[in-house]
């Protein structure tokens, strides 16, 4: 407190013309980056107002939820566990749901590096059932439905410029995925065909539109393999240090990738610094013009893939285990 006083008089009138504008008896909404996915494939970020306090899941709706393997192939300490969460479906509506988790599942596990690992998964459909079919503000902005993880386009309604960002109750969907044996990543998927999604530590998908699987594909991205984003809003030149992700750099000559470079790589072209990612438009490079972590829709590029197969390695022990030669005759 005596700090803060002492800070006062330091303001200038331009921040206190700031503070004049916040209404009566509330203060301003604090703001937070989220990432946004257009339906052209490419990616942005949104600076949308804070969720307020969430609210925690009704435990007779955790204690209800059946949980249900789509795929066990082994113990969760050596396996990656993928558990989906739904919103907006009714006990009638179950069928659509599981549908909807096989189609994402299929779609994200056709992709390298899945395709090769993913019998190293363990996918969870936990089966949470909502008093009204679909989600809120769909198909249009102020039509609110009863859910049970309070989902919504237009960031549950509090970013009026970002109509696809579909946001849920973390809170929530973190309670109902912790009723699956683990969990490394948790999927929300929304009952609606309207294209959306947002990221994050809970991302988000909408269950019936095709398209949206990709997001999943590239929120993992981020949460196994810690890729950085490669795209380069919102801001202009970098000047900060050496970033720790593997996929970006600051040095023009990427001598970060210096046994790849001039190789070919997955989402096409080869391995080159590309000036533009992790948010700014210069002084930082990608490895290749335009993989998923860039463009949706497309492949990670060699520098991607490889951090991912590192990543599986090192969270499934049973991949590292030296492969016995034959015994002598
Ligand atoms: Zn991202």
């Amino acid at each position: 407190m005596q700090r803060s006083r002492l800070l006062l008089p330091a303001l200038t009138m331009s921040a206190l013309a700031l503070f004049a504008q916040v209404p009566a008896g509330g203060a301003a909404p604090a703001m937070e980056w989220r990432e946004v996915f257009n339906e052209d494939g490419s990616i942005t970020q949104a600076l949308t107002p804070k969720a307020p306090a969430e609210k925690s899941s009704d435990f007779r709706a955790l204690a209800a939820a059946e949980v249900i393997p789509v795929q066990v192939t082994g113990d969760s300490a050596d396996r990656f566990d993928l558990v989906f969460v739904g919103d907006g479906y009714t006990a009638e509506d179950l069928t659509t749901y599981t549908a909807n988790v096989k189609s994402k599942w299929e779609e994200l596990s056709a992709v390298e590096p899945f395709a090769t690992y993913k019998e190293y998964f363990n996918v969870w459909q936990v089966n949470v059932v909502s008093a009204e079919s679909g989600v809120d503000h769909d198909p249009t902005k102020g039509l609110l439905k009863n859910t049970a993880l309070d989902m919504g386009f237009w960031c549950q309604g509090r970013d009026a410029n970002t109509e696809r960002l579909l946001c849920v109750n973390e809170t929530k969907a973190k309670e109902f995925a912790a009723l699956a044996p683990q969990s490394d990543q948790v999927i929300a998927l929304g009952n609606t065909t309207k294209y959306g999604g947002a990221g994050g530590s809970v991302a988000t998908a909408s269950g019936s539109n095709a398209q949206a699987g990709q997001i999943a594909i590239h929120e993992l991205g981020h949460s196994i393999g810690g890729l950085a984003d490669e795209y380069d809003y919102p801001y202009a030149n970098y000047t900060g240090t050496e970033p720790r992700e593997i996929n970006v750099t600051k040095d023009p000559t990427g001598a970060k990738w210096a046994e790849y470079l001039g190789q070919p790589s997955p989402d096409g072209g080869v391995i080159a610094p590309v000036e533009g990612a992790r948010y700014y438009k210069t002084g930082l490079y990608r490895p290749t013009g335009n993989s998923i972590m860039r463009t949706l829709g497309k492949q990670f590029n060699s520098i991607g893939r490889d951090a991912m197969i590192k990543a599986f390695k090192a969270k499934i022990p049973s991949l590292n285990e030296p492969v016995t030669p034959p015994a002598p005759q």
